[in-house]
């Protein structure tokens, strides 16, 4: 293997916009089939005879941050990894970083800490084989780094992450620590052990936290919302982390049929997420998280 000696601030080229704290622009590279909004109905069994749609959907996704001079970090699911090593070849070769995602998108308080522990190395091993360089941070599947979960930041440090963004400072009911630093900082692991954590923070309105960085609020909340939140967290003096996926903008993607709250969650405004995308990076400075956690 090559080196190892990646630093955090290794990834990526200067932001394309000098005003403003600079944000981390981030994607969780995954597949439609494989979202905990769509568990119920997608057994894992049967990932491997889903139509693969997350190749094509990256590229579109690297093609649109050439365009707009962006460089970020994509935490890619092992699974993918295993699936698609030129991929992540081709988003590291663009000077993106690339981060871990885990293996198996399972969500960390329905595993074992063991079975967590292995998953997660096998994920990183693979991704660090794909590109020859460490692997130096993490997100869990759905966020899923809750109070009861607190002991998958000691095995991150264990496995040799330097940074963690899997915690979501808001109350939601599949994650969320609601009273989590919204700062990027170090957060202490049940060891007293620290690790470097770059949370999913709301921005407030009137005393009212609003979840704005991306995903699923992307698509749902008008544009002009994001925009206004996302500005409020920056005039505070803080960077936020955006976050998106590849099947995001994919409207064409095959339908699963799931209930009312996954449905709304998962398909509204497919269609409309690229060019609000191509909007929100051309007016927010974005770089790599590593590079941002670098000087934190
Ligand atoms: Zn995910």
């Amino acid at each position: 293997m090559a080196s190892m000696n990646a630093s955090l601030s290794s990834a990526g080229a200067p932001p394309s916009v000098a005003v403003g704290p600079v944000n981390a622009f981030t994607v969780d590279v995954e597949d439609y089939f494989h979202v905990a909004a769509l568990a119920s109905a997608v057994s894992r069994d049967s990932w491997h005879t889903r139509e693969y749609r997350v190749e094509r959907n990256t590229e579109r996704l690297l093609s649109l941050l050439e365009e707009k001079g962006v460089h970020g970090t994509f935490f890619v699911l092992g699974w993918v990894a295993e699936r698609s090593p030129q991929l992540i070849r081709r988003i590291a070769a663009a000077g993106h970083e690339i981060a871990c995602h885990g293996f198996s998108h399972q969500l960390i308080y329905r595993q074992s800490r063991e079975e967590f522990r292995a998953e997660t190395a096998r994920a990183k091993g693979l991704l660090e084989e794909a590109i020859g360089e460490a692997v130096l941070g993490y997100r869990a599947a759905s966020f899923s780094i809750v109070r009861d979960t607190l002991w998958a930041l000691d095995e991150l440090i264990d496995l040799g992450f330097r940074y963690d963004s899997s915690i979501f400072a808001i109350r939601h009911d599949r994650y969320g620590i609601p009273d989590a630093s919204p700062a990027p900082g170090a957060v202490t692991a049940p060891s007293g052990r620290t690790l470097i954590e770059f949370p999913m923070a709301p921005a407030s309105f009137l005393g009212l936290k609003v979840p704005v960085t991306g995903g699923g609020y992307f698509r749902i909340f008008p544009y002009g919302l994001t925009r206004a939140g996302l500005r409020r967290i920056n005039a505070a003096g803080r960077p936020f982390a955006f976050y998106l996926h590849p099947w995001e903008i994919d409207p064409d993607q095959p339908r699963v049929r799931v209930g009312t709250i996954s449905r709304f969650r998962h398909y509204t405004n497919l269609a409309r997420c690229e060019s609000r995308l191509r909007r929100l990076l051309g007016e927010f400075a974005f770089c790599p998280m590593g590079r941002i956690l670098s000087s934190v």
